[in-house]
């Protein structure tokens, strides 16, 4: 079922446990984190960056790709389609291109400015009936090119951006995008539940890899109710893939078939999704 992302989500924040949001690249990726849902019968959310879009092909080619993959599996667990830290233009075209939820990334714009693109984001969104994120403050790490030092948000700005009628609420709390430093400090809880008081609604975090099961787990109950996933399923993915190469199976018989080539590390994703989707609380949660 092709959903927005709130109900699933709101059911998430009311009940103690978090949807895994996953970034895809491509056909395998998409078919990757579907299967896993399926399998762990929990709602997810299927998320593109601008670039990775791009890459597949423009925001059309994704909403299109994962409608038809869920049509086709025979997908019955609920599936929003979601961008990424898209720009205001990005956001406007997903909404348009069939995207069911989408986040508005205005944190590098003033304040004010970031409030006012975020309303007319809403707006726009709920009038086609989906959902929108938005974000204050940084999240640190690089993502498409775009490099933030990762503040930790300010709780007066998330009650204003909160207050714009957003669904769910990207808020930096020392999380970062990418590989974490052996030198971090940790996630900031204080900061955490001083926000997630002040706005009572799901909170999203974001650079989901590398941070200890526990800080998850206690990340969650304090009302993070979505957690972005895209590094992790990139390094199994790699990893799987390069020891198929290395074992020389491409050479052996037919095995540089790409449906060869790329199976074990299509398998991978799907064993870390799963993983995710156990750690995070979600399964059986799909109704
Ligand atoms: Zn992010």
């Amino acid at each position: 079922m092709l959903v927005n992302a709130k109900e699933m989500l709101d059911n998430a924040y009311e009940n103690g446990y978090a949807i895994g949001h996953f970034n895809t690249n491509n056909l395998e990726w998409t078919k990757a984190i579907l299967l896993a849902a399926e399998e762990k019968k929990t709602p997810v959310i299927i998320a593109t960056s601008e670039g990775a879009s791009k890459y597949m092909g423009g925001f059309k080619v994704v909403a299109d790709l994962v409608k038809a993959m869920h049509d086709g599996l025979g997908i019955t667990v609920p599936v929003a389609i979601h961008l990424d830290h898209g720009s205001y233009e990005g956001a406007k075209a997903c909404i348009e291109a069939g995207f069911t939820s989408v986040m508005f990334d205005g944190s590098h714009f003033p304040l004010e400015e970031n409030l006012e693109k975020t309303k007319e984001i809403v707006e726009l969104a709920h009038s086609k009936g989906i959902s929108v994120e938005a974000e204050v403050g940084g999240i640190g790490g690089t993502e498409d090119g775009v490099t933030s030092s990762g503040e930790v948000a300010d709780v007066e700005e998330c009650k204003q951006i909160a207050a714009c009628g957003i669904d769910f609420l990207a808020a930096g709390i020392g999380n970062i995008h990418g590989v974490y430093p052996d030198d971090w400090e940790g996630l900031n809880f204080d900061v955490l539940k001083e926000i997630s008081d002040a706005v009572k609604m799901p909170i999203v975090l974001h650079g989901g890899t590398g941070i200890p099961d526990e800080q998850i787990k206690k990340a969650i109950s304090l009302g993070v109710s979505k957690i972005n996933v895209n590094t992790e399923c990139q390094l199994v993915f790699a990893e799987a893939t390069r020891k198929y190469i290395e074992a020389g199976k491409d050479l052996e018989g037919k095995g540089f078939d790409p449906r060869k080539l790329l199976a074990d590390g299509t398998q991978a994703i799907i064993d870390k999704v799963e993983e995710k989707i156990d750690m995070f609380g979600s399964a059986n949660t799909a109704k």
